[in-house]
């Protein structure tokens, strides 16, 4: 693996949804916030696996979207959130599920990366985050719109090394205790550094049936990443929903492919001067691989 040769690229993706067009410039805005954050960190000569935490926490805090602060409630009317990371570097992956009360339930999956199990649910999962004394979520949170607006991000730091975060509401009166794709790995989210990262949004079910994760890390060495992403959401044609992937190869390089009509996406990269992003993966298509 390289050591410290100045190449980082940050992708980071706010949900597979349609968007009103009023509001789409809101949602491009906080996804290109989140990967100036993220970015900063690679800039820096900081680590993947800090940089896709610290860029999904600033989704969580943004009330658009349907994770932390704007997650959605279930048919109880209760914010149940799912969380994960991976670290490419380790393959250590660290995932909460149907955890309540967490403002950042990015970071309760991030603190189990050092724990044996890989996914916590429910109240184990609560007990963990108090554990850690991790900090409550503000009681006055307004649910986001709905729809698939989970947020993720991948990205690649300047030692080669790769990561990948998500985290969700879930979608909108799911069944209490529904445990969706986002901590899942394989699913919602993988990375390795061997073969690069994916981090995909949309309708859980369909995602996890169609394993799409695993499928876009298996194709990306001959593929690409434009072409793998674009392969996992030609899977969707089998168990029908919509979804979007943003995936990166081990050298930077990425790819976005959604089925739905609005993706909202931004990248930060060192050969970029500021972050791009849009609400459709067309919107930055110019500097795809
Ligand atoms: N994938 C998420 C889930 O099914 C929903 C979303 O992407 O908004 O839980």
């Amino acid at each position: 693996m390289p050591t410290d040769d100045g190449i980082w690229t940050l992708v980071v993706h706010g949900g597979a949804r349609f968007i009103l067009e009023q509001d789409r410039a809101r949602f491009a805005a906080g996804c290109a916030e989140a990967a100036r954050v993220g970015g900063d960190v690679l800039a820096r000569g900081g680590r993947a696996i800090d940089a896709v935490e610290t860029a999904v926490r600033v989704l969580e805090d943004l009330p658009d979207f349907n994770a932390g602060t704007g997650s959605v409630r279930n048919v109880a009317g209760i914010v149940e959130m799912d969380a994960a990371v991976m670290d490419g570097e380790t393959l250590a992956i660290g995932g909460v599920g149907a955890i309540r009360d967490v403002r950042h339930p990015v970071s309760v999956a991030r603190a189990m990366l050092d724990e044996t199990p890989i996914l916590l649910v429910g109240d184990g999962a609560g007990q963990f985050a108090e554990h850690i004394g991790a900090e409550p979520a503000d009681a006055g949170s307004i649910p986001a719109s709905g729809g698939c607006d989970t947020v993720g991000c991948i990205a690649r730091d300047q030692s080669g090394h790769v990561a990948a975060a998500g985290s969700t509401g879930g979608l909108e009166g799911k069944m209490a205790g529904r445990v969706g794709d986002t901590p899942l790995p394989g699913c919602g989210l993988y990375a390795d550094d061997r073969a690069g990262a994916a981090a995909l949004s949309g309708e859980g079910e369909s995602i996890a049936r169609g394993m799409l994760a695993a499928h876009i890390l298996f194709a990306l060495p001959d593929s690409g990443p434009l072409a793998a992403a674009q392969m996992a959401i030609a899977r969707l044609g089998r168990t029908g929903g919509e979804a979007g992937a943003i995936v990166l190869d081990p050298d930077g390089g990425f790819g976005i492919a959604h089925n739905s009509e609005q993706f909202s996406v931004a990248v930060a990269a060192h050969w970029l001067d500021a972050p791009r992003a849009g609400t459709h993966a067309d919107d930055l298509r110019e500097w795809f691989t």
